[in-house]
């Protein structure tokens, strides 16, 4: 999890939770998953050359879900646009409007065309567009998603975005879902069930604490709870963390919804979950000693 932070990043980082907009990755081999590109991604591509795990990783799959920009926004920050000849392939994956959206936000003269970028930096840059409800094969896992109820505006005069839950599943593997943007409501149960249906992991737009507070097309920690306990085998990941509330609130609210549950979560920026295939279960990954840079330059601070 890189970027767990609804709508705006917090520069500087002040929170234990997240403090950037929407980004996480599922590594299988040499393709990496990712779900997003919101400011998180720039902490992605920073330890994708330091970490050794990532050392195999060829291909990049970018699951962008609609044009809101905190969901895009940080591509530019990436360092495989910046790094000559990283040899990492790219492919930016998503409806037309988000599609259009990130080729028009990075034009000339808003900045320099990903193209060009990608040009002398990464071996390949792909943008792939499709509508709601193709498949999609992508390496060994399939791509399947659904439309979502995310608008912007208010509940009254709302400006739909079209935005796509995807569902990513690879034979003998997990099901992994990922539902944000998102507010869910009473006409959005079955499409939410049939995505993850027989899933092992799902992260949630959890970005109020209740669901009377739901609004401006997002969702809640109590709606995500409720999915966790109608489906004990599912592990329900709550994030988009709403940017007006603190590592207190966000905590108060998930201890009071998590009583009883060990399938939900919350999301936090640098923890991780591994699949373990003997279990059938997503089994919380132990904490990693920070990259040494990081860890002398925090050092420093403190
Ligand atoms: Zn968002
Ligand atoms: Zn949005």
């Amino acid at each position: 999890m890189w970027g767990c932070r609804g709508s705006k990043s917090f520069i500087p980082a002040r929170s234990r939770i997240g403090n950037y907009t929407s980004c996480y990755s599922l590594q299988d081999g040499s393709d990496l998953y990712v779900f997003d590109a919101g400011l998180g991604i720039a902490s992605l591509s920073y330890e994708i050359h330091r970490q050794r795990r990532f050392g195999v990783v060829k291909r990049i799959y970018v699951l962008i879900t609609h044009a809101h920009l905190d969901h895009w926004e940080g591509l530019k920050d990436a360092d495989w646009f910046w790094e000559r000849d990283n040899g990492l392939e790219i492919r930016i994956i998503g409806l037309d409007e988000a599609i259009n959206a990130i080729k028009r936000g990075y034009e000339h003269p808003s900045f320099v065309d990903l193209d060009l970028l990608a040009r002398f930096t990464v071996a390949r840059l792909e943008f792939i567009s499709f509508s709601f409800g193709d498949v999609l094969e992508l390496g060994n896992w399939k791509l399947e998603n659904i439309a979502l109820n995310h608008y912007s505006g208010t509940p009254e005069d709302k400006s739909v975005v079209q935005t796509s839950g995807y569902r990513l599943s690879r034979e003998g593997g997990p099901v992994v879902c990922y539902i944000s943007d998102h507010e869910p409501g009473p006409g959005t149960v079955d499409a939410e069930k049939k995505l993850t249906e027989g899933g092992n992991l799902v992260l949630y737009d959890s970005h109020f604490p209740t669901i009377a507070e739901q609004r401006f097309g997002h969702g809640s920690q109590e709606h995500s709870a409720n999915v966790a306990k109608g489906d004990p085998n599912l592990l329900v990941v709550a994030g988009h963390h709403g940017p007006m509330y603190s590592d207190v609130d966000v905590e108060k609210t998930f201890r009071r919804l998590a009583k009883g549950l060990d399938n939900f979560a919350i999301a936090v920026e640098g923890r991780g979950f591994v699949w373990d295939a003997a279990s059938s279960r997503f089994l919380v990954e132990e904490a990693r000693e920070p990259h040494p840079e990081i860890a002398k330059a925090s050092a420093a601070k403190g």
